[in-house]
């Protein structure tokens, strides 16, 4: 049995932490080798390895909107979560194969390739609604103020996990001596991946009936036609009542929506379902009539933030794209005399986060105690004004660099490290807001919307990525080729054909890239767009706080 006091945290979030843990080290130490293991091994070119990876990303947090519809009427969070970390763990073995047989046979690699992305998508989908859903429910009602502490301690597991798995895979499977790659060396980094996620579902299995269990030791997430009747509010229902009718209707809209998405708002497939997905589900679930004015009040407040934290993963998910390249083309990596490797310093956000996880808790604490803790949608509207803040610093870093000057990477550490904090006040936040705010039976499927929204964000990084403007390599080498790359975008000279032949080739843009109507002539406008859009989404969010505290019914 497992119990709480007042201040302690039960067991059973030490197992949830540990099987987080380890599915994190197999989920981002494989994300740090996959495009490097589709370019350079399996010979994908560049552009359609960022597809495949965008995809692949923007897909993984779709699914556990699935995940947890399968779990919340079918099969519960345990048997969700081992099927998520079985799956995941077969599909780092298929990553295993291909990069065993790309030299033997390139065309069956490939394919076992897709195959394994499409099953690693679906174990992150049985998996990462499921585990999150269950931290919330070791808490009883009476303890639901520990959730956003309870949830900021798990979200240290993520990103302790995230780290190993950014330090160890890499450094096995990503062996460069003298400058020349080792491609046969990928295949260790997928299976260190793998044997994690293995210990990561074997550690749930083990401990589960011992730990991860109520303060009177009835087992939580179980199936769900065993949910427990005192678990309940007065008068709340305990299955889900979506009709047939709803539910035909909803695929209805889904495809209509993925019809326009794509057709008249110019987003590809995939990122036109991710959309139409989210607004799908969100509609779905408000439609059961099972829901009472409460919890349809308390529904809608998790989606009007879901929707506002849109905005702070699009701008935080540049550190994949838009940020490693300026950290690798426009920036002075020198870190107290070690010239640090550009895709190396995107790991900082997960060293802030194991850094500062516990003191934000802390911090929490004490507000709480205090009587002085913000609510949980003010806390995310901290969030985003905090990322606004970094690119703010950035963007004015960057305003006298010129074409060709270098940032010093400490300015990139910064962002980072500001970006951290909005992400602790902002995402384990989230989590626990959902955890705290969802009907039960509907704990999950909530957690899969919420997910929807990271997918919606990262779709539009993808999107506001490709905004960037030339970076420094590229004014160097126009000018290296004998032109002047700045008078082509002013438009001061015509390129002459060799010169528009050398700007294709090189995939140089003859052009000022623009955004809402606006161009974007330098790097300071690029990091004002993300400064504009977070700062007004965080203003706008401070002032719904009222009216959504009051949605809230009383949880905090
Ligand atoms: N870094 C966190 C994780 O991996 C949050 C990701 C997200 O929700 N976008 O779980």
């Amino acid at each position: 049995m497992t119990a709480t006091n007042k201040q302690s945290h039960p067991k059973g979030l030490w197992v949830l932490f540990g099987t987080e843990m380890w599915e994190r080290f197999n989920f981002y130490g494989m994300r740090a080798l996959l495009t490097l293991f589709i370019v350079n091994a399996l010979m994908i070119s560049k552009e359609d390895s960022s597809i495949i990876y965008g995809g692949f990303l923007g897909l993984c947090y779709l699914t556990p909107m699935l995940g947890g519809f399968i779990s919340d009427r079918f099969l519960g969070n345990r048997n969700c979560i081992m099927l998520g970390g079985l799956l995941m763990a077969i599909g780092q073995m298929l990553l295993f194969t291909s990069a065993s047989i790309f030299e033997t046979n390139l065309e069956l690699a490939k394919t076992i390739l897709y195959v394994a992305l499409g099953v690693l998508i679906f174990g992150n989908g049985f998996f990462k609604p499921n585990i999150s859903s269950m931290v919330g429910s070791l808490y009883p009602k009476a303890e639901k103020n520990k959730l956003d502490t309870a949830f900021t301690i798990f979200y240290m597991g993520i990103n302790v996990g995230a780290f190993l798995g950014q330090l160890i895979c890499p450094l096995i499977g990503d062996v460069v001596v003298d400058g020349v790659r080792n491609i046969q060396a990928f295949k260790w980094g997928f299976l260190a991946a793998g044997v994690a996620m293995l210990l990561g579902t074997l550690t749930f299995f083990l401990l589960k009936n011992k730990y991860v269990v109520t303060p009177d030791g009835k087992a939580i997430g179980g199936l769900p036609s065993g949910h427990n009747a005192d678990d309940y509010e007065e008068g709340e229902s305990q299955k889900a009542q979506f009709s047939n009718l709803s539910i035909g209707i909803a695929v209805a809209v889904l495809s209509l929506l993925i019809y326009v998405f794509h057709n008249f708002l110019g987003q590809n497939w995939i990122y036109s379902t991710i959309y139409s997905a989210g607004i799908t589900l969100a509609g779905l679930i408000l439609s059961d009539k099972s829901l009472n004015k409460i919890e349809r009040d308390r529904i809608l407040v998790i989606y009007i933030v879901s929707f506002f934290v849109i905005f702070f993963w699009a701008a935080f998910e540049q550190a994949g794209s838009s940020l490693t390249f300026i950290a690798d083309y426009q920036t002075d990596r020198n870190f107290f005399g070690w010239n640090m490797p550009p895709s190396m310093v995107q790991i900082f956000n997960g060293v802030f986060v194991v850094l500062f996880a516990v003191p934000f808790s802390l911090l929490w604490d004490k507000l709480r105690a205090n009587g002085k803790e913000p609510i949980s949608p003010a806390k995310q509207a901290i969030g985003l004004m905090l990322i606004a803040l970094s690119y703010f610093i950035i963007a004015h870093n960057v305003k006298d660099l010129g074409n060709s000057g270098l940032l010093s990477v400490h300015w990139l550490i910064l962002l980072y490290l500001i970006q951290t904090w909005g992400e602790l006040c902002l995402s384990p936040i989230g989590l626990s807001l959902v955890g705290k705010l969802a009907p039960k039976r509907f704990a999950s499927l909530l957690f899969g919307v919420f997910f929807m929204s990271s997918a919606s964000g990262y779709a539009l990084a993808g999107t506001l990525g490709s905004i960037l403007p030339a970076t420094g390599e590229q004014f160097k080498a126009c000018s290296e080729a004998g032109f002047d790359l700045k008078a082509v975008l002013d438009k001061t000279v015509v390129p002459t054909a060799e010169q528009i032949k050398f700007m294709v080739d090189n995939k140089i843009s003859d052009h000022y890239p623009s955004f809402a109507g606006f161009t974007l002539h330098n790097l300071f406008e690029f990091f004002m767009v993300f400064v504009v859009l977070c700062g007004v989404a965080s203003l706008l969010l401070f002032m719904l706080v009222p009216r959504l505290k009051k949605m809230m019914h009383g949880i905090q």
